[in-house]
């Protein structure tokens, strides 16, 4: 038993800190020049924002969807995109048409656990896995079968957790098409990953100078504005998922009584941080290690983990499942622990009665190399068959280079 010296793949956040100005617009929020009134800096702010983030939000949004917005009344900064997401989903619900809310499956398991607590109907729609392409991908007929009038809400995730894929335009194009068909369900799009698409089309779709290369905006899409809430958050974006600041962006007509409902859940996000950000986001903008912005070089950079990653797993005998955004990677794990398998003494002598194949093979995968991962199995419904559902790990790549190359040297010795 390795104990102390696992290296831990599974949780989702960074093991490293932001750059060096994220944290230096921390400290001058708290002891620099001050921007606005001093006095108000430990105190509350508005509750859907703090008027200089929700301005700079906007504005970068305009870009990114190509219309103008409302700071004050399309914009909502959120405790986190979690919240984000909870306000979307009640919004949806307090519309009264429909109870049921649909996900695509493998799904961030928020998903259903937020929407039980808000006691809807929780039902979710399986993506395909293409063997020949070890990739998942939009199953629309499974989807056009889903989607009636009892459904109020849709989410919508890419970069998408866990998997790692991020959705092709004409996947995007065609879930729309689809809800074209439903005029009151309201799409609720997770896009907290969106600045890291590592083989983006050549061309990005928005000129703006903050533009996410490679990602489509849900509501960017004709028709959609008016129906999507866009929600995202500076957590994974800047390596700053202990700040929690997230937000929503959308028209007013949805906007209107989520902010109605607001103080309910929170009476604003933390001032500190929502004021750092305002100065982060400004910096962003600009040249960053030689690269045109901080997004570039982020982009680039978690391109260069992911890669690390996937070739530390393929060398342990891991095949890995195609990952084109976000921190995450699935990995094949199902040939561990057979009669041939690296982990099969491991594995039997761990099995639990009724426990899915996933966890077992993770659990001795900890046990015996030391390498922590997460099983993917409960990020499924029912929908999906038993051999897909319960052969993937999830190893997060959002980890230093020293983490991944011990990953690696542990990987190599199951070959
Ligand atoms: N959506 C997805 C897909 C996530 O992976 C996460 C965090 N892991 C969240 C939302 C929540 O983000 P936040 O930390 O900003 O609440
Ligand atoms: N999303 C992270 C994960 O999938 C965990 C943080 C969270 O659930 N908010 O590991």
């Amino acid at each position: 038993m390795l104990g102390d010296s696992c290296v831990d793949l599974g949780q989702g956040f960074p093991n490293f800190d932001p750059p060096e100005f994220v944290v230096q617009a921390l400290r001058d929020e708290l002891e620099g020049p001050v921007v606005g009134a001093v006095r108000t800096r430990h105190q509350y702010t508005r509750t859907a924002g703090h008027v200089t983030l929700v301005e700079a939000l906007a504005e970068r949004y305009e870009g990114h969807l190509g219309r103008p917005l409302d700071p004050m009344k399309e914009v909502a900064v959120t405790v986190g995109a979690t919240n984000a997401l909870f306000l979307a989903m009640q919004a949806a619900l307090a519309r009264g048409h429909g109870r049921e809310i649909v996900a695509l499956e493998p799904f961030f398991e928020l998903y259903r656990s937020q929407a039980r607590g808000l006691h809807a109907e929780f039902r979710s729609v399986p993506l395909r896995f293409d063997e020949e392409a070890h990739a998942f991908e939009l199953d629309e007929a499974a989807l056009a079968e889903a989607l009636g009038p009892d459904t109020c809400a849709l989410i919508v995730n890419t970069p998408h957790n866990p998997t790692g894929k991020a959705f092709e335009e004409w996947e995007l194009k065609a879930i729309a098409k689809l809800v074209e068909q439903h005029p009151h369900i309201l799409v609720i799009s997770d896009e907290v990953y969106k600045y890291m698409i590592f083989d983006p089309p050549s061309g990005s779709p928005s000129t703006a100078k903050d533009a996410p290369k490679g990602h489509v905006h849900f509501a960017k899409l004709p028709g959609m504005w008016e129906r999507t809430l866009t929600v995202s958050s500076a957590g994974k974006t800047f390596g700053i998922t202990g700040w929690q600041i997230g937000w929503l962006i959308g028209p007013k007509q949805w906007m209107e009584p989520i902010q109605r409902f607001m103080p309910n859940l929170q009476f604003c996000a933390p001032t500190l941080t929502q004021r750092a950000l305002c100065r982060v986001l400004r910096q962003a903008a600009q040249p960053f290690h030689g690269l045109e912005s901080y997004y570039e070089w982020l982009r680039q950079d978690y391109a260069r983990r992911r890669d690390i990653m996937v070739n530390a797993l393929e060398a342990g005998g891991i095949k890995t499942a195609r990952s084109q955004g976000g921190f995450f990677l699935l990995g094949d794990i199902s040939g561990l622990s057979g009669p041939d398998g690296p982990l099969h003494e491991s594995w039997q002598a761990s099995l639990r009665p009724g426990e899915a194949a996933d966890w077992t093979t993770c659990r001795a995968l900890a046990a015996e190399i030391g390498i922590v991962s997460l099983p993917v199995s409960p990020f499924f419904g029912h929908g999906t068959a038993e051999h897909i559902r319960t052969r993937f790990a999830r190893f997060c790549f959002a980890k230093t280079d020293a983490t991944l190359e011990e990953a690696a040297k542990r990987l190599k010795s199951l070959r």
